[in-house]
């Protein structure tokens, strides 16, 4: 049996909450199911506010839009993310402007992200690679200098922090995503985080398809009407029926995933000190998720060779990103910001490791030995 790259997890009552939404007789967006993830979600992230989303994408979408942003526009990213980043913001028209990142954390890199500021910008995209946070302290005060915005794609970074606050909380809006690929999840999923105060109201707008259905509901007014752009950015009560069972049970199936991580890191470690590979850097005072485990090897013709020897023995091992500033897309609607040497560097060099909820250690053992078969470094 081939070892998957991904297993989606299972919480146990998932079956149980699809069940009571079916019962109540309340389906579409907006229900119980939704308000208790709010609810749930507030409390994991301390965000100022919450709304589940059918994607993280939409989340971003939904982004975009508070962010009041159109042509001639600018936002500052790295190259180095998944297209939904930057899709966006392009769809308002918006010009993506791609950066480098740092080459320990694969995150956003400061100095780049200050030199890439013009008056065109108006907000700043962090990603946090790998569930690990990007140096939220640098960017803030960045975007505080100039004036932009700081949104967050926090798709990989549910239940990751620095120094005790947790990413998505920090920017004054954050996307998280459930796709089965990420840690907790309900098979697509996301959730838009609003930390600025002064975009609730429009969030709510946004969200229920340009009307004030909400204000309507709470009884705020008589009648709910159109009042500004929006889009059908609501997702199902099954699909929040779902994900509650799986934020109720997010520290624990974050710490099954982190005993993967440990395991990788500990059966990989002599690999690193004789210089075979490189492991992830986890910075001082960062709390991690164990998103994802990757491995940087020394060469790109070694990526190639570990991809087609993992996969002929069952094991199935991915690259990650291509660069977004060198696709077809990237390059009509974005463009790079100098040479991101560090960005076309290691995406040709990483190799991510099955990672999931329920690998079990002698897989992650077996996955090793694979390795290190490959490499030609077993009994080194
Ligand atoms: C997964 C991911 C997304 C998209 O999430 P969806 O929920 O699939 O829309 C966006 N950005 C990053 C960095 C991701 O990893």
């Amino acid at each position: 049996m081939p070892i998957r790259f991904n297993i989606p997890p299972r919480a146990g009552r998932e079956l149980e909450y699809i069940k009571e939404a079916i019962d109540s007789g309340r389906l579409s967006g907006n229900g119980e199911f939704t308000k208790r993830c709010h609810v749930k979600l507030q409390k994991l992230t301390g965000a100022g506010k919450v709304l589940l989303t059918p994607s993280c994408t939409d989340a971003l979408e939904m982004a975009a839009i508070l962010a009041g942003v159109g042509p001639g526009d600018e936002v500052v990213m790295p190259s180095y993310t998944f297209v939904s980043t930057a899709n966006a913001f392009v769809l308002r028209g918006v010009t993506p402007v791609f950066v480098d990142i740092s080459a320990e954390t694969l995150n956003i890199d400061p100095e780049q992200v200050a030199s890439a500021v013009t008056s065109k910008t108006k907000a700043i995209v962090p990603v946090h690679y790998a569930g690990v946070g990007c140096d939220m302290d640098s960017l803030m005060q960045i975007a505080q200098k100039f004036g932009v915005l700081v949104i967050e794609d926090a798709a990989q970074g549910m239940m990751s922090a620095i120094n005790g606050v947790p990413l998505g909380g920090i920017g004054d809006l954050a996307a998280l995503s459930f796709h089965e690929t990420k840690n907790i999840v309900s098979g697509e999923g996301g959730a838009l985080l609003i930390n600025d105060p002064e975009l609730f109201e429009r969030s709510e707008i946004v969200w229920e398809k340009g009307t004030n259905r909400s204000k309507f509901f709470r009884g705020e007014v008589d009648k709910y009407t159109w009042v500004d752009i929006g889009s059908s950015y609501l997702p199902s009560e099954l699909q929040a029926a779902f994900l509650l069972a799986q934020l109720e049970s997010a520290e624990e199936i974050t710490g099954r995933r982190m005993a993967a991580w440990q395991r990788y890191r500990q059966n990989l470690l002599a690999l690193e000190i004789t210089g075979k590979l490189r492991l992830p850097v986890i910075p001082q005072g960062y709390r991690h998720n164990s998103h994802m485990f990757y491995i940087l090897l020394n060469s790109a013709q070694e990526q190639g060779k570990l991809l087609a020897g993992m996969k002929k023995a069952g094991v199935n091992a991915v690259f990650h990103y291509q660069p977004l500033h060198s696709t077809p897309a990237g390059r009509k609607y974005g463009r790079a910001h100098g040479v991101l040497k560090v960005t076309d560097d290691l995406s040709g060099r990483l190799v991510r490791l099955p990672l999931f909820a329920d690998i079990s250690p002698g897989q992650v053992d077996f996955i090793c030995e694979v390795l290190e078969q490959v490499m030609g470094t077993r009994g080194y």
